[in-house]
């Protein structure tokens, strides 16, 4: 008897490679495979084909409309729906969908930010379909990945140049593995696994809570009596609404095919985490974009809401997107696989120092790529990776690099053969060559990258754009000094030497010791390691002559790109800023100071005799300063806005306003909170830490 499960569902609403094997002519079929591995371009004929089989399949799912689905620079997807009826030649209904509307879509969405590269040409931008990603049904829709470009070709999205950096690292890898021996190698995937962080709490309260609806964080919000030090949320048991959340995120995530895998509340009160199975690099993104959309949505069913905003509170920890990476060729080899013994190992020796030199080569690149205003509050915050970028590679790996360079370094903690026993008579348990660093940005974890300081809101796009493109330029630097040597021992003697000088000039980037400490900022500064305290001062990195010529070279941006990225970068720092302050400065007239002045008014009603007491008159005394005070803050804030807004370069604004208009704002948002310690009940109504974090 066949048992029924979940799992039934799975695939259920996408149109992935089975479903196109079964439903398209078999000519057809074969078609769409090779333009899938980019041997051919789609004919007419062929989209019509799969356009027909789409739109049958998409009706038996009760769906009316299609569209394109995108995602613009904003780092959120966009969508306009388009219904299959309209009239045919006798205006009667016709239900269609032509392969050209398949391919092609032209939304106009001429608001999405284009950082001034439409503004020149035409409004226009056009959507083409990533054959590559398969479309699914969302809402009796039905969706197809697709690329926004403009009328002029440039990348107006996360995803086009994600699928041009895939390509470059893709080619740079094949020459690399080329050179070993593997010849039959065509193609080599980067793959991604992403972690998503998040929080959930009582729509009732998020609902009171005007800067979390606006900002997606709290402006203020005095410190729970109890915060995470007893790590007593950590992998707890799933409170059972969370539970019945979870269930249907889930559900939805398997419809999608998406191999949701892991579950578990995380270190800070009322944070959680889930986590799929790697894909594809650009699968994988667009998996982590519709899982951000299923958390937020589920959550309004279960009465949640889905805070994915890096640093929602202060004080606890923030929420990142682990990105784990690493490359696969297409037979199924990961490269960074180190297999029984490493130090012989030296195609896997030199994948990891090419990847040691791309991080130090480029550490401001990944730093922005990985950042946005919210990461802000995260990185160098509680239990978040810090601003600088170093790579931990655990003790097997390391030493065996730096023995390379110097052979006396074997240490006698070297652990390479020991004999791992644990606990007498389970001797199957096998030694995980790697140990952890839970505060490295960037830490090896036995086969894989993993990129800790993606924050949880980003789109991860820009991540791996980065991970990929500096990792082609230094295969592509490698295998030019490999490509000219015909015997496998030149090879291996040769790697091995780009190896050692690799690890003699970039070893400064290797970093074991604890990333949170203060005494690594001092060390990281002595190695002369970049430490970009703001996501604003990133930007610019992305426009300087050696990102330009990276991504030139690689044929991932044209420098106009460049340009037009940091410059929506920074509006998008400067809108953001402006709505925390406008947030706050409402929060502050409208509910907070009238809550001071009730506060005051109750207290004068008082008898004589209460009014004698020295509590009283220093409670009198305090509400009245910060009263003032606050005031003084928001008009100080205010007016420092309206003059940083007066610079004309918009970096320079974005810099000015992190550097003068956000202190402001901090120590304002700490009258609040001291305040709110004395606060009665009847007059202070917005909800509070402790309500809002220990609702389960
Ligand atoms: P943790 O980081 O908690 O140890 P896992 O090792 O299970 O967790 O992996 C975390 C994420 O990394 C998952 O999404 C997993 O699928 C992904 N992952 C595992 N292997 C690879 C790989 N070779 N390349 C990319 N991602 C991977
Ligand atoms: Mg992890």
């Amino acid at each position: 008897m066949k048992i029924e499960t979940p799992f039934d569902e799975f695939g259920s609403l996408v149109f992935d490679e089975k479903l196109m094997k079964e439903r398209l002519p078999y000519p057809s079929y074969t078609k769409w495979r090779a333009t899938m591995l980019r041997q051919n371009q789609l004919d007419r004929d062929t989209a019509d084909d799969i356009a027909h089989a789409m739109k049958r399949w998409a009706l038996e799912n009760g769906c009316t409309h299609f569209t394109h689905w995108f995602q613009p620079m904003t780092g959120s997807t966009a969508e306009k729906h388009d219904a299959f009826i309209e009239p045919d030649e006798n205006d009667q209904p016709l239900i269609r969908f032509s392969g050209k509307s398949l391919i092609k879509g032209e939304p106009d969405a001429s608001s999405f930010p284009s950082g001034g590269l439409r503004a020149t040409f035409e409004a226009r931008g056009y959507t083409y379909w990533d054959c590559t990603s398969p479309a699914f049904i969302r809402d009796n829709v039905l969706c197809i990945p697709s690329v926004f470009v403009s009328y002029t070709g440039e990348s107006l999205d996360k995803k086009s140049p994600l699928l041009k950096s895939c390509e470059a690292v893709s080619a740079a890898a094949v020459r690399i593995v080329n050179i070993f021996g593997d010849k039959e190698v065509r193609k080599v995937e980067p793959m991604v696994g992403l972690e998503q962080e998040y929080f959930l709490i009582d729509k009732h309260f998020y609902d009171r809570r005007l800067d979390l609806k606006l900002t997606g964080r709290t402006l203020f919000g005095a410190m729970a009596p109890k915060g995470q030090e007893l790590g007593d949320h950590y992998f707890g048991s799933i409170p059972t609404r969370v539970a019945a959340f979870m269930k249907e995120v889930n559900k939805e995530l398997w419809k999608l095919g998406i191999y949701a895998k892991t579950e578990h509340n995380e270190v800070a009160p009322a944070q959680f985490e889930i986590a799929p199975i790697f894909s594809s690099a650009n699968i994988a993104v667009d998996q982590n974009q519709l899982t951000m959309d299923i958390l937020r949505k589920a959550a309004e069913h279960h009465g949640f809401a889905c805070l994915l905003h890096e640093k929602p509170f202060k004080g606890i920890n923030g929420s990142g997107k682990h990105n784990n990476w690493s490359l696969v060729t297409d037979d199924g080899q990961n490269l960074f696989e180190p297999g029984d013994k490493p130090s012989e190992n030296v195609r896997f020796l030199l994948f990891v120092c090419a990847f040691i030199k791309a991080v130090d080569t480029y550490p401001e690149l990944l730093r922005m790529a990985a950042s946005g205003p919210g990461n802000d509050h995260r990185l160098g915050a509680n239990e978040a990776p810090p601003a600088i970028m170093s790579i931990y590679l655990g003790s097997v790996i390391e030493e065996i690099l730096l023995e390379l360079i110097d052979s006396k370094k074997t240490a006698s903690s070297f652990s390479k053969d020991s004999p791992f026993a644990p606990i007498s008579g389970l001797s199957y348990i096998p030694k995980d060559n790697t140990d952890r660093n839970r505060t490295s940005p960037m830490a090896f974890t036995g086969n894989k990258f993993e990129f800790r300081m993606v924050g949880s809101s980003l789109s991860s796009s820009s991540a791996n754009v980065v991970l990929n493109t500096i990792m082609a330029d230094v295969l592509n630097e490698l295998a030019a000094e490999l490509e000219d040597l015909k015997y496998k021992q030149d090879i291996r003697t040769k790697a091995i030497e780009l190896c050692k000088k690799i690890v003699a000039e970039h070893k400064r980037i290797l970093f074991s010791g604890d990333g949170y400490s203060d005494e690594w900022v001092e060390e990281a500064k002595r190695r002369g390691l970049p430490n970009i305290c703001s996501f604003i001062e990133s930007v610019q990195f992305y426009t300087d002559p050696r990102s330009v010529s990276l991504f030139t070279r690689n044929h991932v941006y044209t420098r106009k790109e460049l340009e037009a990225r940091a410059e929506v970068l920074c509006e998008q720092y400067i809108k953001t800023i402006d709505i925390e302050v406008k947030t706050f400065i409402h929060l502050c007239q409208r509910e907070i100071l009238p809550c001071m002045l009730e506060h005051l008014n109750l207290l004068s009603g008082k008898p004589a005799a209460i009014q004698q007491s020295a509590y009283f008159k220093k409670t009198i005394t305090a509400i009245s300063q910060t009263i003032d005070q606050l005031d003084e803050h928001c008009t100080r804030l205010e007016q420092m806005f309206s003059e940083c807004l007066k610079e004309t370069n918009s970096q320079t604004k974005g810099i000015r306003i992190y550097h003068e208009v956000l202190p402001i704002l901090e120590q304002a948002r700490s009258l609040i909170d001291s305040y709110e310690k004395i606060a009665p009940k009847s007059c202070y109504t917005l909800p509070t830490y402790d309500e809002m974090l220990f609702t389960f």
